[in-house]
């Protein structure tokens, strides 16, 4: 159980309140429990997804494919295809500060960050769970075998909040087995 105050009462609540199911609008309200020490960015950056990216676009003034030569890199999560914020990586290390990150003023976009920087706060109570409520809802595609497949490893060795089970993503009990077992390949 974890307290959780409300209007400046305290009442306690299950410690998995975040599930896959939980409004966005209350998980970057859990975000916003960011302390802003920028640790994170020091070493890593956000994922940009198709709603961020016209949004940073307009905000820096470049248009759409300028912006993403610039600021952006392709990656892969889940078997899904995104955007990331580039890195700034000291010669021989393979981690890097955000493109974004600034010294002395922070977060150069902080008012027009990605949501997945305004939901990651490895600092929030519920910190892990943000991250997963974002896996579950912007990356996981529960359609793709693929997708299920690595989710399944990952699943070994990580928890996840209720909703992301895999019996909870692919509620078929035949499906499920023949995703697994590559009988359905894609
Ligand atoms: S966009 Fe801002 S909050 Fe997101 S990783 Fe970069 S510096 Fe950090």
């Amino acid at each position: 159980m974890v307290e959780l105050k409300v209007n400046n009462n305290s009442r306690f609540v299950d410690a998995h309140i975040i599930t896959k199911e939980t409004p966005q609008k209350v998980v970057e309200k859990y975000g916003q429990e960011c302390t802003k020490c920028h640790q994170c960015c020091k070493v890593d950056s956000g994922l940009v997804l198709e709603d961020d990216l016209q949004r940073l676009a307009d905000h820096m003034n470049l248009p759409r494919d300028e912006f993403e030569e610039q600021f952006l890199v392709s990656h892969e999560k889940f078997n899904k295809k995104v955007w990331k914020l580039k890195q700034i990586k000291e010669p021989g290390k393979p981690f890097g500060r955000c493109v974004f990150l600034d010294d002395e003023k922070g977060c150069m976009v902080h008012e027009k960050k990605p949501l997945h920087c305004k939901v990651t706060s490895p600092k929030s109570k519920f910190g892990e769970q943000l991250s997963l409520w974002f896996v579950l809802n912007h990356l996981l595609d529960p359609h793709d075998p693929e997708a299920v497949r690595q989710w399944a490893s990952y699943l070994k060795s990580h928890p996840t909040i209720p909703g992301g089970e895999l019996h909870q993503l692919v509620p078929n009990k035949e499906k499920r087995e023949n995703i697994l077992s590559y009988k359905i390949f894609r």
